[in-house]
């Protein structure tokens, strides 16, 4: 049955699931079948699984993201944040990034801002933490450690070098274990130009709360990624929490403390605060209820005209137990994303949609040049190989030939020129020279 009228398509946050969904839509359904408009503060997506290896330039920053103008030119952006939805009334309010709330109608809603960092109330985290889970986090992560190896080079006062020495991260999943094992292999490079400091001044400190790290890998396989990190001098504490750091001076469960300028935390994630604002059906871990088809549901009866998928959506996972859900991951937002939109098309076209069923394929992960380690579909690799595989795997699936062409050139330069270790630290504060050399009116 061909529809009328376009349909109107919001879909709020522009990540993994939005920019997939909203490109698939606006390719497969014609301007007079559909309009969709696509929701998010940020004017790109990020793509996160490359986001250890921008921290340690390995990829420029600008190249693990995808310009959402420029990717998604047939669909409407809207630069702001969707601070409400009121399905019942099938309107988003929209907070642009300049101006009035505006209200957006809709017939049909893909909710996917994802997930923010997990955060405890522990004393001085909100101080002193760092989360990385965006591009400007990565990029501040990298200047700041490369400024603190200029810190400690500078410095005659052996607590302050010990001090900026240390990096302490909190969280053992992927995200943790490659942004630790990432920074400190780009710092170890970097030292190369530093007479001044040696390997054996800097300590890297991984606290994690369970008994293994890696939990999306087989035991062993996290098991084998510690040992890695011993072998490299990296201290890891399984078991341990992190109680406190109140000025830089962290508290471990284990009895240890030390002072650190570096604190990043890394321990999960958690859905949008925004879903709050609205008035769809959530589980009790917040995550709004969908069936295998993407569809919301609210006990046993489909939300008509609502869609959620990725990290903020409890999406049953056909393929384990009864009562299972797929994980918060880019394998499943993007998949999820393409059997979304093949849904929407079918259900305003008046046929049936189909539950999604992806069985996880494994992780693959990062642990700075040449090291790795994989397991995919039940194999398990180790070293360069599971390196490669790693750098394969998402080249292959970051959005756009344009990107892929770009990310495999900024690979091949660092591997004939070496990356560039050097703190922009200016980035952080561009006004301060300008500021002082004008004088004050009035
Ligand atoms: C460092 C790191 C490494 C990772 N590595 C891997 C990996 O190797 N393999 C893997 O499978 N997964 C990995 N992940 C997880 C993966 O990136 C996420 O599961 C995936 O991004 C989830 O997709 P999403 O679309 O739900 O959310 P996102 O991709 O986070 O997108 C959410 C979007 O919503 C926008 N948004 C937020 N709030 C609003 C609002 N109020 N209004 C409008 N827009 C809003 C955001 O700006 C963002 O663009 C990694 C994550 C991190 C942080």
């Amino acid at each position: 049955m061909e529809v009328v009228s376009p349909q109107r398509i919001l879909v709020v946050g522009a990540g993994h699931v939005g920019l997939y969904a909203a490109l698939r839509l606006s390719r497969k359904l014609r301007a007079r079948q559909a309009e969709v408009t696509v929701v998010d503060p940020q004017p790109h997506m990020t793509y996160q699984p490359f986001l250890p290896e921008a921290a340690a330039g390995n990829i420029s920053p600008r190249h693990s993201v995808v310009p959402l103008r420029r990717e998604l030119k047939r669909c409407k952006i809207v630069s702001g944040a969707v601070t409400r939805i009121e399905h019942s009334r099938k309107t988003a309010t929209v907070q642009p990034i300049i101006g009035p709330p505006l209200e957006i109608e809709y017939d049909q809603i893909i909710v996917a801002p994802g997930s923010v960092s997990r955060t405890l109330p522990i004393p001085g985290l909100r101080e002193n933490g760092i989360g990385f889970k965006t591009i400007g986090e990565a990029i501040y992560l990298r200047n700041h450690v490369l400024d603190r190896l200029d810190v400690a080079a500078a410095t005659t006062d052996p607590e302050t070098r010990r001090r900026a020495l240390t990096f302490a991260f909190v969280g053992g999943g992927y995200a943790g274990i490659e942004a630790l094992a990432e920074m400190e292999d780009m710092a170890r490079d970097a030292l190369k130009y530093y007479p001044e400091l040696s390997v054996g001044d800097m300590r890297w400190v991984l606290v994690e709360a369970t008994q293994r790290v890696l939990p999306e890998v087989d035991r062993d396989m996290g098991a084998y990624t510690v040992q890695q990190l011993l072998n490299r001098g990296l201290d890891i504490r399984l078991d341990t929490r992190l109680e406190s750091c109140v000025d830089g001076v962290v508290k471990l469960s284990d009895g240890d403390s030390f002072a650190s300028d570096t604190i990043v935390w890394t321990a999960g994630v958690k859905p949008s605060p925004m879903l709050d604002d609205t008035d769809l059906p959530r589980d009790d871990k917040r995550r709004i209820s969908c069936l295998p088809t993407l569809q919301v549901v609210d006990g046993d009866k489909v939300v008509e005209g609502a869609w959620s998928a990725g990290d903020c959506a409890a999406v049953p996972d056909l393929t384990g137990p009864p009562g299972t859900f797929c994980s918060p991951s880019a394998q499943h937002a993007v998949r999820q994303a393409a059997r979304m939109a093949d849904n929407i098309r079918a259900v305003i076209r008046g046929k049936e949609p189909v539950p999604y069923k992806h069985k996880h394929a494994g992780s693959v992960a990062s642990l700075g040049l040449h090291k790795g380690v994989a397991q995919v579909y039940g194999i398990k690799l180790k070293g360069p190989i599971a390196w490669f595989m790693h750098r394969t795997y998402h080249v292959s699936r970051i959005p756009s030939f344009n990107r892929k062409v770009r990310v495999v050139i900024d690979w091949t330069l660092a591997f004939f020129l070496k990356r560039e270790v050097v703190a922009l630290g200016q980035l952080h504060d561009p006004r301060e020279e300008f500021t002082e050399v004008t004088p004050r009116v009035g």
